[in-house]
């Protein structure tokens, strides 16, 4: 599955403690660090976020959201695309989407590759035989996954 970001900005809505800017050092730069790796970084807000940044309304309203986070229009945009963390450039929150043969959606696997389902008989599977047979590395396992639930019948998109 191709990931398209829809800009919805659901993942960044609580990573205020997570993304702490340290010093602002100019108009529109910042000393930060991400604290869950313990990474410095520099980020500097991209030349067409700034006017959408100078409004702090929306960060002032959402204390727990990252502070690079703003809406514009319909979406919920980061504002230092280009300088963000690799997690945050690299982040998927979902890899594939689970059906069943009549195209009827039981579930997503996230990018951490965890299974977001309700369904019984997908969820023995995946804890009784996907846990325990797919290959170690993240990067084998998700084309694995994706193989062997389709071998089992479901359709995975
Ligand atoms: S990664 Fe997912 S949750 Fe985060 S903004 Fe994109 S679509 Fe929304
Ligand atoms: S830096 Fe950008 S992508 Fe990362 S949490 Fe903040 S708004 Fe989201």
């Amino acid at each position: 599955m191709v990931f398209n970001c829809r800009e919805c900005g659901t993942c960044c809505m609580h990573l205020g403690d997570y993304i702490e800017i340290e010093r602002q050092t100019g108009e529109f730069t910042f000393e930060c660090e991400s604290v869950s790796t313990g990474t410095a970084f520099t980020a500097e807000v991209d030349d067409d976020k700034r006017r959408i940044f100078a409004d702090h309304s929306f960060s002032d309203a959402h204390p727990s959201a990252c502070r690079f986070l703003r809406p514009d229009g319909e979406h919920l945009r980061c504002t230092i695309h280009r300088d963000s963390p690799a997690q945050c450039k690299f982040y998927r929150c979902v890899v594939m989407q689970i059906a069943d043969p009549a195209g009827r959606s039981l579930g997503t696997v996230r990018g951490t590759l965890d299974l977001h389902s309700d369904d019984p008989d997908l969820r023995a599977i995946w804890d009784t035989e996907i846990t325990k047979k797919r290959p170690k590395s993240d990067e084998e396992a998700e084309p694995w996954i994706a193989e062997y639930l389709a071998k089992k019948g479901y359709r995975v998109l």
